[in-house]
């Protein structure tokens, strides 16, 4: 982290934006349950509306049945009277039909009483090829003789309802039951397009039949409601074929699931099938109905909202000021270090020789001392003073006596080169060096001395061979209870004094020195 603050700024930033992103998902998760909600909530509706309208329908055919029930004995006025005023309200309800059951042998009769009114009117079946044919011998026959509206529906005139096994197996069972019985979706006879429709049969008896077979014994025909899904739906319902919303009626009573009504293309790409409802319908007149329902993209998307990206882009943003402030700050911490590390060196170091200063040397010495005391190993100061500075200084000038101090400060540092030692400028044209666990100090004292004089720089004021020369005071020290730190620089530098006294460019060891 701390040496590489820069990764550690992207790292987190990443991870900000993942969790930003993580968070602006589980936003829209919401949102798309909160939809899908919704969408099952209006369908639920519809639902509910379609299947009122559909029961209210049958009741219709209910209340016919209960009149003919109360008024037996069927002719066409009277069936047009009664059904006329229904159908006109219910727009829904294609048509109704009134259909005898008939044998074998009352079959010609039949025709032929019908074609009284109905000229060349024939009982028939689908043939080949779907078209209406004479019907073929069976022993019992439910000819549609009556159905109104008429001019629409003439094409059902005469169809045997039970030539056909859909419509066969809800007459039987609504002959055998007593109870409307409604046929799976079919195409209707009078219906020249594709469009589902179905049929639903009401039983007429003689009497109050009680069992099974008193019903079979005293049935003697039905009235039939033609009804159309689509009309039903589109009644109530209303959604076209560029709905937001598909809205399918399903027969689920077979196995199959027959599709008796769908408002628009179920197959269109527009609708999002993952989020499919299907619900069911209460009884129709003994079919399983469900209605099965998908919105499409633009139902989604205009109740989508702007809270996940709301959430992404004030997030990133928001990361992405940390960050510049992150770097902001970096940048400001990296320039304050350098200055830092500047002003430290700069406190720590002479300006004229670049060497350690005064303050570097005392704590420098007092480290080294307490580390020798730490570790009882000897300590040794060396100091040294330039001979007959001053004339060199009135005979050269100021310029060339600091010269002077560099070149004798290069000499010096030439040889004291153990990292351990510091050479320091003491002060003015004085040099110390501090020589950790040394025993060979006076060694180096001695070739601090000779190396200076060896370089030749010429003063001619100096009364020692006209050149620059030292004279070096050395003592070490080994600490203990009774030697402290400045002990060692007193005879320091009275060791340098001894120097001097003796008559300069010289060393001079303390006593006792090791
Ligand atoms: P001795 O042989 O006894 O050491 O005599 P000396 O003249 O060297 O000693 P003294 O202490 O009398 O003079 C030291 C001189 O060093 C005085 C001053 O002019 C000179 N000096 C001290 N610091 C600097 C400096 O930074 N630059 C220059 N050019 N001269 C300095
Ligand atoms: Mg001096
Ligand atoms: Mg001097």
């Amino acid at each position: 982290m701390k040496r590489y603050p820069l990764l550690a700024i992207i790292l987190l930033a990443l991870v900000g934006i993942a969790i930003c992103a993580a968070l602006s998902r589980t936003v829209y998760n919401q949102e798309t349950k909160a939809i899908a909600n919704e969408f099952q909530g209006d369908i639920q509706q519809a639902a509910a509306v379609f299947e009122r309208e559909v029961l209210l329908n049958l009741e219709l055919l209910h209340a016919l049945k209960a009149a003919m029930d109360i008024m037996p004995g069927m002719h066409s006025d009277r069936f047009k009277a009664l059904s006329e005023g229904i159908l006109t309200r219910s727009p829904a309800i294609m048509a109704f039909a009134w259909a005898p059951v008939i044998d074998r042998d009352s079959l010609r009769r039949f025709e032929s009483v019908q074609q009284r009114l109905f000229k060349d009117l024939k009982v028939t079946e689908r043939g080949p090829e779907d078209h209406l044919v004479p019907v073929s011998d069976r022993p019992w026959y439910v000819p549609v003789q009556f159905i109104e509206p008429l001019e629409k529906n003439r094409a059902a005139l005469g169809f045997d309802l039970a030539s056909e096994q859909r419509r066969l197996d809800a007459l039987e069972s609504a002959r055998d039951t007593g109870r409307l019985v409604a046929t799976a979706g079919i195409r209707l006879v009078q219906e020249p397009d594709t469009q589902q429709g179905f049929l639903v049969f009401a039983p007429l008896y003689q009497g109050q039949p009680n069992n099974l077979e008193q019903r079979r014994a005293t049935h003697y025909g039905f009235i039939t409601g033609v009804f159309r899904v689509g009309e039903l739906a589109n009644q109530v319902i209303g959604w076209g074929d560029n709905s937001s919303l598909l809205f399918k009626v399903l027969d689920v009573t077979d196995s199959e699931r027959k599709v008796l009504y769908s408002n628009a293309d179920p197959e269109d790409p527009r609708w999002v099938s993952n989020l499919t409802y299907q619900t069911p319908l209460a009884d129709i007149a003994g079919r399983a109905w469900h209605i099965e329902s998908m919105p499409s993209q633009t139902y989604i998307d205009r109740r989508r909202g702007y809270l996940p990206a709301l959430v992404m882009v004030s997030g990133v943003l928001f990361i992405a000021l940390l960050v510049i402030y992150a770097l902001i700050n970096l940048n400001r911490n990296r320039v304050l270090n350098e200055a830092k590390d500047k002003l430290e060196k700069m406190s720590l170091t002479d300006g004229l020789t670049n060497l350690a200063n005064r303050r570097h040397f005392d704590r420098f010495l007092e480290q080294e001392w307490a580390r020798a005391t730490r570790l009882s190993t000897p300590l040794a100061l060396v100091m040294l003073d330039i001979d007959y500075f001053k004339a060199f200084n009135d005979h050269y000038g100021h310029p060339a006596g600091d010269e002077c101090l560099r070149a004798v400060a290069r000499i010096l540092q030439a040889v004291v080169r153990r990292p351990t030692d510091l050479l320091a400028r003491y002060g003015g044209e004085e040099f110390a060096i501090v020589l950790p666990d040394t025993d060979n100090a006076i060694k180096v004292a001695e070739a601090c001395r000779a190396a200076i004089e060896a370089a030749q720089m010429p003063h001619k004021l100096s009364d020692i061979g006209r050149v620059i020369t030292v004279s070096v005071g050395v003592c070490s020290r080994l600490p203990g209870p009774t030697t402290d730190l400045d002990e060692l620089k007193v005879e320091t530098d009275a060791a340098l004094y001894r120097a001097k006294d003796a008559g300069r460019n010289t060393v001079v060891t303390c006593a006792p020195c090791r």
